[in-house]
C-alpha cells in the first residue's frame, strides 16, 4: 500500500520508537514516585518537556502534556469558560471538531459563539473578527494550518486584534507543526496545541503550550500533574516518543519542504490535466497537502477505488469527523455542497516519491476511465 494520508496520521519515526521501547517494559516506573525508578521516568517525560519546547521556543514550564490535540484544544476552550464569566468566544468556520464542539457546549451554558468566516480560497477571515464588538470577546480561536486544505491562517493578525481587545488567543497548530517552522513568540498567541501522532511520533500524547500568564481550568482534576492542568499519571512513554518526533520535526522542516513541495507540484500538474479543481491553491499552504475533486465522481468513490488499487487517501467527508455529509470546510469557502462531496484529500509524507505520485496519477487514469464507462452505460 502507498500511504498518501499523513494529515490524519504519520507512521512512527524510527528514533521516536526507539527511544520508547525501555519505556514500554522494563522502565515503568510512575514519573510521581521518588524512588530510582519512578526518578528516571520523571527525567524522561522533562527531557522530552525540553525538546517540544525548543521545537516551538518555548520554556518547558510552557508544555502542557495531554494525550493529544482534541485534549488540548478542549482544555483551551474549556479551561478558560472555567476562570472567566460568559463572554463570547469566537472561532473559524473551518475549525476541527474538536474546537467547534467545544465552543458549541459552551453556547450552552451562556457563552455567544461567533463563527469567523473563510474566504473562497480557505482563508479565514480577518475582517470578521474586526466587525465583533470587541469588549465582549473572551476567546478567540483560529487554526494554523486547515487539516483539508492545507491553507495556512493568518494567525498573528488574528492574535494582534484579539490581544488588542483583551481577548485570549489560541491556535491550534496540528497540522502545521513539522510542516513550517512554528514559534510561538512569533505568531502572538496566548496558547498552541501540537500533536504527536502528526508528527511521526506516537499516538496518545499531545500538549497544550501556554502564555505562563494564561489562566485557565483543568479538564481533569485529581493529582495535580502537569501544574494542575492535567490531572494523571503520565503515558512515559508515549511522551518520550513525541519529544523526540518533535526535535525531528523542528530540525527538518525544511528537508521535509524540499522534499514535499515539488512532489505536490507534480501530483497537481496531473491532477489539473486530468480535470481536477484543487482547492485553495491560490492561498498559501503547507507543502503536503492537495485537495480536489473531480467533476461528476464521489469523492468516497474515488477514495474506495484508490484503496482497492493501492493507495491510502482521504475524501472530504472523512477528513475530520465521522459525519458524513459535505465537508463543512468547503462549505465555508462557498463551494457549491455537490463539488464538495467530490472532495479528495492527498497529504504526502517524508517516506513519498516521485514515482509513486507517477503511479497514483496512472491509476487514477484507469479508475476515472472506467467510471466514466460506468456512467456511460448507466446513462
Ligand atoms: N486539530 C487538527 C487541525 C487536526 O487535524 C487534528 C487531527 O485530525 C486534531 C486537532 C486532533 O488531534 P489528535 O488526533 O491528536 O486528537
Amino acid at each position: 500500500m502507498i500511504y498518501f494520508d499523513h494529515n490524519a496520521t504519520t507512521p512512527i519515526a524510527e528514533p521516536a520508537f526507539e527511544a520508547m521501547l525501555p519505556f514500554l517494559r522494563d522502565e515503568y516506573g510512575n514519573a510521581s514516585s521518588r524512588h530510582e525508578l519512578g526518578t528516571r521516568a520523571r527525567a524522561a517525560v522533562e527531557q522530552a518537556r525540553e525538546q517540544v519546547a525548543a521545537a516551538v521556543g518555548v520554556q518547558p514550564v510552557q508544555v502542557v502534556f495531554t494525550s493529544g490535540g482534541t485534549e488540548a484544544n478542549n482544555l483551551f476552550v474549556k479551561g478558560i469558560a472555567m476562570r472567566r464569566k460568559p463572554g463570547r468566544i469566537a472561532i473559524g468556520a473551518i475549525e476541527h471538531p474538536c474546537v467547534r464542539e467545544p465552543a458549541r457546549q459552551l453556547a450552552k451554558s451562556g457563552w455567544t459563539l461567533a463563527e469567523l468566516g473563510a474566504d473562497s480560497d480557505g482563508v479565514t477571515r480577518v475582517s470578521d473578527l474586526a466587525a465583533l464588538p470587541g469588549a465582549q470577546t473572551a476567546a478567540v480561536s483560529v487554526m494554523l494550518a486547515n487539516n483539508e486544505t492545507g491553507v495556512v491562517q493568518p494567525v498573528r493578525r488574528f492574535a494582534d486584534l484579539a490581544r488588542g481587545a483583551g481577548a485570549v488567543m489560541h491556535t491550534d497548530a496540528v497540522q502545521a507543526f513539522g510542516k513550517l517552522p512554528v514559534r510561538f513568540a512569533e505568531l502572538g498567541v496566548d496558547a498552541m496545541t501540537v500533536s504527536s501522532h502528526k508528527i511521526y511520533g506516537p499516538k496518545g500524547a499531545g500538549a497544550l503550550i501556554v502564555d505562563k500568564r494564561l489562566d485557565l481550568g483543568p479538564l481533569l482534576a485529581g493529582g495535580g500533574h502537569e501544574r494542575g492542568l492535567r490531572s494523571g499519571t503520565e503515558n512515559v512513554a508515549a511522551i518520550v516518543g513525541f519529544g523526540v518526533a518533535a526535535e525531528l520535526a523542528a530540525a527538518l522542516v525544511d528537508t521535509y519542504r524540499d522534499h514535499c513541495a515539488p512532489l505536490r507540484a507534480r501530483l497537481e500538474a496531473g491532477l489539473v490535466q486530468r480535470g481536477a479543481r484543487i482547492f485553495g491553491a491560490a492561498a498559501e499552504r503547507v507543502p503536503n497537502t492537495s485537495y480536489f475533486a473531480f467533476p461528476d465522481v464521489e469523492g468516497e468513490t474515488l477514495v474506495i477505488q484508490l484503496d482497492a488499487a493501492g493507495f491510502a487517501a482521504a475524501s472530504g467527508a472523512a477528513c475530520s469527523s465521522h459525519h458524513s455529509g459535505p465537508s463543512h470546510v468547503l462549505l465555508a469557502m462557498g463551494v457549491e455542497p455537490a463539488l464538495a462531496t467530490r472532495a479528495v484529500r492527498i497529504s504526502l509524507g517524508r517516506g513519498n516519491s516521485e514515482e509513486e505520485i507517477d503511479a497514483l496519477l496512472a491509476a487514477l487514469d484507469s479508475i476515472l476511465g472506467r467510471l466514466q464507462r460506468m456512467s456511460a452505460i448507466a446513462a
